[in-house]
């Protein structure tokens, strides 16, 4: 291992010490290994990312779902050669330069890219020292307090409603969210009256003591999204989020300080320097970055200090049970502003089971809560089986 003034002075030989964000506390060791392959495994949903290094360790990783093919050129096209040769444990600062040297294409595909690898990254050096992730953080292991996080805007009020009430029958949840507006919808509702309807329609079946979210998805105007706030309030929602198309930050800003509830938001957002931004205007009281969409977990756990630093929250975005749940289970119980619940789609459990057969074992609620899972990395295993069906693909030194 090597001390941080070791590390600093190799860091300026490769130019590392010349980045602008800060490198994270946690990334000051150094291995005596390098990056000696990265291999994709590529279904129609998302891709899983297996790194090796010099001594044969090996981390899994997984870049965010869906589009996956384009993403998987990305990688090994515009982002493997920056990791290869390299030394797993910078995984922080090889992300950053990966994505700040492709600046002629912004974020996106190339931020889910890095990601993949990012992620793969915290596993290897948790097999390495026989670690948890969230161990390797300085995090702890207590249970997990969810909200059922519903995709669905195609089903009434009434079934929805309906739906949550069992739900929380049977596994316990204590908090769920609700989709209001129509996605980018410009004001305009999935059909006429359904935002006012079944906000107090699950605030009815539902009582008090169950906490209700609402998601806009970028759909209002600020006026328009005061007024749905209003209502929100009304029926004592805990927050609202993404009420203004995301890349409005002065709406949402103003939407903030026209309403007593909170706002969250986001998810999309990709680029440090604009979530500092989002955050010192105000746009939001509960920060959401997304550990796939933001390039991997060194740089989600950035924006959630940065959140800190100015008095706020932070959920980290999980809207689905790939391996972004894990990557994110870790995070939560590792950072020192949680918000009171981390997200949990209600709809692979009801059928949609894309994710659920690429690692075991699978997360399931028990009394409202989710648990990391035992072991290093991750704690989970990548399905052998889901590996050998998937498109395969190698960049290696
Ligand atoms: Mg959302």
């Amino acid at each position: 291992m090597m001390n941080r003034r070791t590390f600093l002075e190799q860091s300026s030989r490769t130019g590392l010490a010349a980045l602008a964000l800060p490198i994270l506390p946690t990334q000051d060791s150094m291995s005596d290994l390098t990056i000696q392959k990265i291999e994709s495994f590529t279904d129609d949903y998302t891709t899983i990312v297996k790194v090796t290094a010099s001594d044969g360790s090996v981390g899994f990783g997984q870049m965010a779902p869906y589009n996956n093919n384009i993403t998987t050129q990305v990688l090994h096209q515009m982002v493997a050669h920056h990791f290869l040769g390299k030394d797993p444990y910078e995984a922080s600062a090889l992300a950053d330069r990966a994505i700040e040297i492709n600046y002629k294409y912004p974020w996106s595909f190339v931020s889910r890219a890095v990601a993949g690898v990012e992620t793969a990254l915290w596993d290897l050096r948790g097999q390495v020292e026989q670690k948890g992730v969230v161990e390797l953080l300085g995090g702890h292991r207590d249970p997990i307090r969810v909200y059922g996080s519903s995709m669905r805007r195609d089903i009434t009020p009434q079934e929805e409603a309906q739906r949550m009430a069992r739900l929380q029958d049977e596994q316990g949840f204590t908090a769920f969210k609700i989709r209001v507006g129509k996605p980018v919808g410009h004001n305009e509702d999935q059909w006429p009256g359904r935002t006012e309807e079944i906000i107090p329609t699950v605030r009815k079946q539902l009582d008090n003591s169950t906490e209700l979210l609402a998601d806009a998805n970028s759909c209002y105007t600020a006026d328009k999204a005061i007024e749905v706030g209003k209502q929100l309030q009304e029926h004592n929602y805990y927050f609202f989020e993404e009420p203004c198309p995301f890349w409005e930050l002065e709406w949402t800003a103003q939407v903030n300080d026209a309403l007593s509830m909170r706002i969250a938001g986001g998810e999309q957002d990709n680029d440090p320097a604009q979530w500092q931004r989002m955050l010192r205007m105000n746009a939001v009281d509960i920060s959401q970055p997304d550990i796939c969409y933001l390039g991997g977990l060194s740089r989600a756990k950035r924006v959630a200090e940065m959140a800190q630093a100015e008095g706020k929250t932070c959920v980290p975005h999980s809207a689905n049970h790939s391996m972004l749940l894990l990557f994110t289970m870790h995070l939560y119980n590792a950072i020192d502003n949680p918000a009171p619940f981390l997200e949990y789609s209600i709809e692979d459990i009801l059928g949609q089971d894309w994710f659920l057969n690429m690692y075991e074992p699978t997360i399931k609620v028990e009394d409202g809560k989710i648990r990391i899972p035992d072991g290093p990395g991750w704690g989970v295993q990548v399905r052998q089986d889901w590996l050998e069906k998937a498109d395969y693909q190698i960049s290696e030194t």
